[in-house]
């Protein structure tokens, strides 16, 4: 059984208090292993470790620092297999998606080093003769950051990427529930060769860690992502001390589906977009809005495409839908379905957990005939049921899909190019799919805007929020 340790100060460690937690397979609720619940004390020690490795590592030169970066990637994906073992194990999804997440974390941490060469300063034109203007721009100092559970690897990589690429030194709290990949992750940064202190990972009560992280002078910035409520707990936090935030909150994501669509292509995206990860990610489709005219055919194919889903243990590879996080996760997602349908929507398919397996499986459902009051229609479900609103027209398809919160993904199918245009432009998100379900890419800067967060990460810009931008005006 895995008995994981932190990492503090290029040391492995157990907490200061000696106290230990038992991980949980969600897929058969066994105990999947241990890891140390390390608490405020140790959190200040791997604190004070990144603040004395800060100046070190933001003096490298960026090609250096780049170079780690591209090693550790290397490694990433030459461990492939277990670091995918690990996501599956602890929390759940099927392991061709956990390869996945193996990949683009790799390519989170290249692409990063590629920008980490490119942090460019400005020259400015003076308005004076004697006077020269220039601005650069340095790191902002050590980062924690704070991961879920259901991308345990690919959400550490994309901060630590860009955290370590602009010169931060980083303290990563990983969820409760899944620090194993995160543990194997700094195995292989250690391998890599990067300093003590430049990666710190603690594990334990996300309370006490929190606090610590965002009361300390010396971290500057704080990346999150997580769900919207700790997220404003952490924000209003960060604005004691004025540190930067990046936040990646929760999601509420509306896929529309047009009368013009290519319907295979809108019943992939909507198979993709709402039950990859069984439902649990932050873009899932929650809300999928369909056309009148094709209601009948879309729900048809829709429906034998759910059907067609094969539910297991994601460490078998048959299986494409896996469990859900917690018994907790499986409540709330039967008391939304019970919701709906007291209010009158009616089940397709699916609608209750699975008694007959050991884990915590919820059947793949679609609903019929949702709207607006139901508590599904506002509230994220973070697993695998598919609400079908119908609409008429696309000014309506619009007004229902930005009314949320919430504006991180949102997904449509259309084959009109004005249609498309329009309809990206009107909706009040921060990722967009025309005809596209998997919107995420390394180059494609992710985040949302409303309550979904505030900052983006990946993209041109990947850096940005890890630096400072210094003015510089010489008089001459
Ligand atoms: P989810 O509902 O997806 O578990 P959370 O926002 O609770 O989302 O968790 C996201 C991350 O935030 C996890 O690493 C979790 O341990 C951490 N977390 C939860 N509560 C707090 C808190 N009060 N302070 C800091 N981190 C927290």
């Amino acid at each position: 059984m895995n008995q994981w340790l932190m990492y503090i100060n290029g040391e492995w460690v157990q907490a200061r208090s000696g106290e230990r937690y038992e991980l949980i397979n969600p897929a058969d609720r066994s105990v999947a292993g241990t890891a140390p619940h390390g608490g405020a004390e140790d959190t200040a020690r791997a604190i004070e470790a990144a603040q004395a490795a800060f100046k070190g590592w933001a003096g490298l030169p960026a090609k250096e620092r780049a170079g780690y970066l591209n090693r550790l990637a290397d490694l990433l994906e030459q461990h492939k297999e277990v670091l995918a073992g690990l996501i599956t194990l602890e929390m759940g999804k099927p392991l061709a998606e956990a390869r996945g997440e193996v990949a683009i974390s790799a390519d989170y941490l290249r692409w990063n080093a590629g920008e980490a060469v490119r942090s460019y300063g400005k020259v400015i034109p003076s308005s004076s003769a004697d006077k020269r203007l220039l601005s650069i721009r340095q790191a902002v100092g050590p980062v924690a950051a704070i991961t879920p559970w259901n991308f345990p690897l690919s959400m550490a990589a994309r901060k630590i990427g860009p955290a370590l690429a602009a010169g931060c030194t980083i303290v990563l709290k990983p969820a409760l529930q899944t620090p194993g990949a995160a543990v194997k992750f700094f195995e292989l940064a250690e391998e890599a060769g990067i300093p003590a202190g430049v990666m710190n990972l603690v594990t334990g009560d996300p309370k006490a860690i929190g606090d610590k992280l965002l009361t300390h002078p010396a971290i500057r910035k704080i990346t999150f992502t997580g769900s919207t409520a700790v997220g404003k707990q952490l924000m209003k936090s960060a604005a004691d001390q004025v540190k930067k935030v990046s936040m990646e909150l929760g999601g509420h994501a509306p896929l529309i589906v047009f009368e013009d669509a290519d319907l295979e292509q809108a019943v992939a995206g909507a198979m993709n977009s709402k039950f990859r990860n069984a439902g649990q990610t932050c873009i899932c489709a929650n809300r999928i809005y369909v056309q009148r005219q094709v209601a009948d055919k879309f729900m048809e194919m829709f429906k034998a495409a759910v059907e067609k889903l094969v539910i297991g243990d994601g460490r078998a590879e048959e299986t494409t839908i896996g469990p859900v996080i917690d018994e907790k996760a499986l409540h709330k997602i039967q008391s939304q379905v019970e919701d709906a349908v007291s209010k009158g929507a009616r089940i397709v398919t699916g609608g209750k957990p699975i008694g007959s397996l050991p884990g915590n499986f919820f059947e793949p459902t679609i609903l019929h005939g949702v709207d607006q009051t139901m508590t599904i229609s506002q509230e994220e479900t973070f697993g695998p049921v598919a609400p079908i609103f119908l609409f008429d027209t696309e000014e309506e398809a619009i007004s229902q899909a930005n009314h949320s919160v919430y504006g991180l993904a949102a997904y449509f199918y259309t084959k009109d190019l004005g249609r498309t245009i329009r309809v990206y432009e009107a909706l009040e998100y921060g990722i967009i799919g025309c005809n596209d379900a998997v919107p995420t890419a390394v180059q494609g800067p992710f985040g949302g805007v409303k309550e979904s967060g505030t900052g983006r990460e990946g993209g041109p810009d990947s850096l940005a929020d890890f630096l400072e931008t210094k003015f510089v005006s010489i008089r001459i």
